[in-house]
C-alpha cells in the first residue's frame, strides 16, 4: 500500500481495506527499513500509533475529515509540542517545542497521523541538505547524490514512499528544488497563504510552508488543510480558502503559458531544455497557447536574495543566544563568553557565513548600498512578473539547472551551491505561488517542471499540474529498491 497516493489511501481507509493503525505500522516499518537515506531526524512511533488508533475510531463514525488516519511527517522546522524540533541544527538539538506550529495544528485537526520530523539543511540554509547537523540525506534515485534542499528529508522520504506526504518550507526554492531532484510534486504557496506561526524563521519576508506529495491531487488535499488566515501570524492573509480539489479537472483549452526567454538562455543545458520542451508540448496538445515573455530583471534575483535572506536571518537567529533556549556552552566565564561560545559551537559554517554577510549588509554605511538596493531590485523583479502575468495565465520553466548532483560536489564552493536556485529564487522575492512537478529523467535522475502562477492562484496551478499528471506517468515512477 506504500505506493498509493493520499487520495487513494483515504478511499482505502473508508472502504475498510486497512485501518489507520495498519497503515501507520506499515509506513513505520518502511522508515525503519530505510534508515540509510537519513531522511528522518526523529520518529515518533508511539505517538503515531496512538493517534492512528483515535483516527480509526473517528473513521468508524463515518464523518471523519478526509485526511483522517493518513500518515505524514513534518520538516523539522515546524514546532511540534513535546517533540524535538531541531531545525537541522546542533543549536536546537536539545529543543523540545512547547507548542505546535499552526500548520502542525491544522494537519492534526484534519486527522493526519504524524510519524516524525524530517531532516533538512541547518535553519533551511542550503540546496543539498548537506548543511544538516544530522548529516546528509541521500537521494533514493542515486544514493551518492543529494536530494536537494533545504527540504531534502521531506523530498527523499516521499520519493522513497516512506510517507505519502510531507510538509516543507520554501524561502528560495526549498520545496520546489528538492521535489524536482527527487521526482515528486511540491507546492510553494503565495506568501501569506499558509501561516508561519511556529515555523522557525529563516528569512521572514520570503519563508512559506507548503505540501510535498506524489501528485497534484494530493497537494490540493494537503494545502486545503494547511492554508488560511491565522491571527498569530501578522503576515498571514485574511482571504477565503477555495476548494483546491474542485477545479482539478478543468480543461486547459486556451490556457496561456508564458515562457520567459531568460529561463531558456545559454545557462540551461540541452538535456534539461529538451525535457522542458517535451513537457510544454504536452500542454500544447491539451490546447494551451505558448507565449514568449521577457523578465529582464531575473538575472538580479540571486544577488538580491543573497543580501535580503542573510540580512533577515542575521536578525532572526539573534534569539539563539545560549540564554533562553538551545545550545549553551559549558562554564562560561561571563556573558560575552556565553554568547560567543554558545553560538560558535551551536551554528554550522553556512549559518555563520549568512549571519556575517547579513550583519554586514545591515550595518551603518552599508545598509543603503546593499540592503536598500536589494529591496529595490526585489520590486523590479515583482514588476517583471506582474507584467508577464497580465499577458499569460501561468509561467513555466525549469526548477533546477541540473538533476541531482553528487554529495560533496558543491560543498566547497558556496556560489556554485547558490546557483542551484537560479530558477526558483525570484518567485520568493515576488511572493508568488509556484509548483514543481515530475517531468522526465536525465541519466535516470528525475527533473522537474516549474509552474508559476498569479497571487493566490494555487487552484489554477493545481489544475495545470493535475492535467499534466493525467497524460504522463513521471510522478508514478518509484526509485529502484523502493517500489
Ligand atoms: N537554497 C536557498 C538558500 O540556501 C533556499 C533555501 C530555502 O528555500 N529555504 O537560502
Amino acid at each position: 500500500m506504500h505506493t498509493k497516493t493520499i487520495a487513494q489511501l483515504a478511499k482505502g481507509l473508508r472502504a475498510g481495506d486497512y485501518s489507520s493503525q495498519e497503515l501507520t505500522a506499515s509506513y513505520l516499518a518502511r522508515i525503519k527499513q530505510h534508515t540509510e537515506l537519513n531522511s528522518f531526524i526523529t520518529v515518533t512511533e508511539e505517538q503515531a500509533l496512538t493517534v492512528a488508533k483515535q483516527a480509526d475510531m473517528a473513521l468508524a463514525t463515518g464523518n471523519a475529515p478526509l485526511l483522517t488516519g493518513i500518515p505524514i511527517a513534518h520538516k523539522d522546522i515546524f514546532c511540534t509540542q513535546g517533540v524535538k524540533t531541531s531545525c537541522g541544527s546542533k543549536m536546537l538539538d536539545n529543543f523540545i517545542a512547547p507548542y505546535n506550529a499552526t500548520v502542525v495544528e491544522k494537519l492534526d485537526t484534519a486527522g493526519t497521523v504524524s510519524l516524525g520530523k524530517l531532516n533538512m539543511d541547518e535553519f533551511a540554509m542550503g540546496s543539498s541538505n548537506e548543511t544538516s547537523f544530522y548529516g546528509a540525506v541521500h537521494n533514493p534515485w542515486a544514493s551518492n547524490t543529494v536530494p536537494g534542499g533545504s527540504s531534502g528529508g521531506s523530498a527523499a522520504a516521499v520519493a522513497a514512499r516512506l510517507i505519502p506526504g510531507a510538509t516543507g518550507t520554501d524561502t528560495g526554492g526549498s520545496i520546489r528544488q528538492p521535489a524536482a531532484l527527487c521526482g515528486i510534486t511540491g507546492l510553494k504557496p503565495t506568501y501569506g497563504r499558509v501561516s508561519r506561526f511556529g515555523m522557525i524563521a529563516y528569512a521572514s519576508s520570503l519563508d512559506q510552508g507548503g505540501p510535498m506529495t506524489q501528485t497534484a491531487e494530493d497537494a490540493a488535499l494537503m494545502l486545503q488543510a494547511m492554508a488560511g488566515f491565522d491571527a498569530q501570524d501578522s503576515t498571514s492573509v485574511e482571504r477565503e480558502v477555495p476548494d483546491y480539489s474542485a477545479g482539478l479537472n478543468n480543461s486547459l483549452q486556451g490556457l496561456k503559458i508564458g515562457l520567459p526567454k531568460e529561463f531558456f538562455d545559454d545557462g540551461l543545458n540541452n538535456d534539461m531544455a529538451s525535457c522542458i520542451e517535451t513537457a510544454i508540448n504536452e500542454y500544447k496538445k491539451m490546447g494551451a497557447e505558448i507565449i514568449e515573455v521577457s523578465m529582464p530583471n531575473l538575472k538580479l534575483a540571486i544577488p538580491a536574495y543573497y543580501v535580503i535572506a542573510p540580512a533577515e536571518c542575521s536578525a532572526n537567529l539573534s534569539r539563539m543566544d545560549g540564554v533562553r533556549f538551545g545550545h549553551r556552552c559549558t562554564d562560561p566565564v561571563d556573558l560575552n563568553d556565553l554568547y560567543i561560545r554558545s553560538r560558535g559551537e551551536g551554528f554550522g559554517t553556512e549559518v555563520k557565513r549568512r549571519i556575517l554577510v547579513g550583519t554586514y549588509a545591515l550595518s551603518e554605511g552599508y545598509y543603503d548600498a546593499y540592503y536598500i538596493k536589494a529591496q529595490k531590485i526585489r520590486r523590479l523583479i515583482s514588476d517583471d512578473f506582474k507584467r508577464a502575468l497580465q499577458e499569460v495565465d501561468v509561467i513555466m520553466g525549469p526548477v533546477s539547472p541540473s538533476p541531482a548532483f553528487g554529495i560533496g560536489e558543491k560543498t566547497s564552493d558556496p556560489i556554485e551551491m547558490y546557483l542551484a536556485d537560479i530558477y526558483t529564487i525570484a518567485i520568493n522575492l515576488a511572493g508568488l505561488p509556484a509548483m514543481s512537478i515530475p517531468a522526465g529523467f536525465i541519466d535516470n535522475k528525475p527533473i522537474g517542471l516549474q509552474i508559476i502562477g498569479n497571487y493566490f492562484a494555487e487552484d489554477k496551478l493545481l489544475n495545470v499540474a493535475h492535467q499534466y499528471q493525467q497524460v504522463t506517468d513521471w510522478h508514478q515512477q518509484t526509485p529502484q529498491g523502493f517500489a
